[in-house]
């Protein structure tokens, strides 16, 4: 039997005809090196987020079976019209919707987590020499119903697929070259990394690098599948290769720097310091699947104190109903919200080894009067929690304390300069 490739396509890789045609080309050549080729892709850009807009302006609380049948169209669209493109130059494929390729899920409508693929038609449609193009981010769950796998989903229907499937190796195309040091985007000069551990990119993938999506990081990493990011929209990317850690090569002290702007604070106020206390907060959160961040519970005084915390600010509204309702019964005086926050980080496996590498962000934070109001720490990262509008500014200032940025960037002189 001939090796299996999955590739992804991000939407910006078919957010148009033309790139349409070209990741069908791209495919035809993958498959003349003799191999058979799942395709996952996303929904053309900006496709999601008008369809949420649409929800938005019928209801601030809809029914969230229904908007995951209004977002798994997104990817169904891209998905037929790939397919179209390949039979069109004469490669033979079939399209696919999560229930078609067999992806059962849990109930959690919006969020929910694979619980198993079921591979018999993928196979036997494998045999026939069809490529299969998946329509990435979507399942079903026990009850038949659509659901979808959070925002950036297809990355994580891809890698299980991958999984599922016993393929060789899983490629992700998007719109940047690779993993970089900080967001293209933001600094024009991040570095682009050959090789990141699975552990440095779960961190990144956390902490705002939506280049991937964390939980397909985590599914790599269990299964211990390589994982190659980059672009389709150059010919000669050379990507990045996330895999193990190589124990014989050194680990940069820092590799890269993060924010996430998607990120709200809740704080409950007047909160009686008594033993499950915060217990009852937390699993309630946790029983609606609304997974928590940081968690700050300052000095009681007088018998009572304060816990803040942070979580994607998309779950804040559905947060608040549930923390309001726990607060009445706990007695706490007060909740607020906040989510004019941002989450700014530095990851480098190789902080394990190395003091004061938090001191030294600490100290360039504070180099330009940004307020740090919560920070937290893992072996391998420190998070800041700042004010939303510094976010650009606090990974721009980092990314030049640490000295991520390019060689060429390092070494070159500017034109201008030369000449000043
Ligand atoms: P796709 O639609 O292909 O899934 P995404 O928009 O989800 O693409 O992810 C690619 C984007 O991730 C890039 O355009 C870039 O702005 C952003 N990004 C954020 N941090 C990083 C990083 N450290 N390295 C590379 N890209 C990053
Ligand atoms: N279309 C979905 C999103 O925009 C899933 C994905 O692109 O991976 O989040
Ligand atoms: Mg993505």
């Amino acid at each position: 039997m001939s090796g299996l490739i999955i590739q992804k396509y991000g939407g910006t890789s078919v957010s148009n005809i033309n790139r349409i045609k070209k990741v069908a080309e791209r495919i035809v050549r993958t498959r003349k090196t003799g191999v058979d080729v799942v395709v996952v892709v996303s929904a053309m850009a900006g496709e999601t987020d008008k369809l949420l807009d649409m929800v938005r302006q019928i209801s601030p609380s809809p029914k969230r079976r229904e908007v995951d049948l209004l977002l798994s169209s997104g990817e169904r669209i891209s998905s037929a019209l790939l397919s179209i493109a390949l039979d069109n130059i004469g490669c033979p494929s079939i399209s696919m919707t999560g229930r078609q390729i067999g992806l059962l899920t849990d109930g959690a409508h919006t969020r929910a987590r694979i619980k198993q693929i079921d591979t018999e038609r993928a196979k036997q449609v494998l045999k026939n020499k069809h490529v299969i193009v998946v329509a990435g981010f979507q399942g079903i769950n026990e009850r038949g119903d659509v659901t979808t796998l959070g925002r950036g989903g297809s990355d994580t229907s891809a890698v299980a697929l991958a999984v599922a499937l016993g393929a060789e190796k899983c490629e992700i195309y998007t719109d940047v070259d690779g993993v970089f040091t900080a967001d293209p985007n933001i600094v024009p000069d991040a570095r682009k990394l050959d090789r990141v551990s699975y552990d440095e990119m779960l961190e990144m993938a956390s902490l705002g690098a939506q280049v991937l999506q964390i939980r397909c990081v985590e599914f790599c990493k269990k299964n211990n599948l390589p994982l190659i990011v980059k672009s389709s929209l150059a010919d000669d990317s050379t990507g990045t290769l996330i895999c193990e850690e190589d124990p014989n090569m050194e680990q940069p002290v820092v590799s890269g720097i993060m924010s996430d702007k998607n990120q709200a604070k809740i704080t409950i106020k007047g909160v009686p310091d008594q033993p499950g206390i915060a217990s009852s907060i937390f699993t309630a959160l946790a029983d609606e699947s609304l997974s928590v961040d940081m968690i700050i519970q300052n000095i009681s005084a007088e018998g009572q104190t304060d816990i803040s915390f942070t979580l994607a600010q998309a779950d804040m509204g559905e947060a608040m109903t549930i923390v309001k309702r726990v607060a009445t019964e706990i007695k706490a005086k007060k909740v607020d919200s906040d989510s004019t926050i941002c989450k700014v980080s530095i990851v480098g496996a190789g902080m394990r080894s190395h003091p004061g590498v938090a001191s030294k962000m600490f100290e360039a934070l504070s180099r330009e009067n940004i307020n740090i109001m919560m920070i937290s720490t893992s072996e391998i990262r420190v998070s800041c929690v700042i004010d939303e509008k510094y976010a650009e500014l606090a990974v721009r200032v980092l990314h030049d304390a640490f000295h991520l940025e390019s060689e060429s960037a390092e070494s070159g002189i500017s034109d201008g300069a030369q000449s000043a």
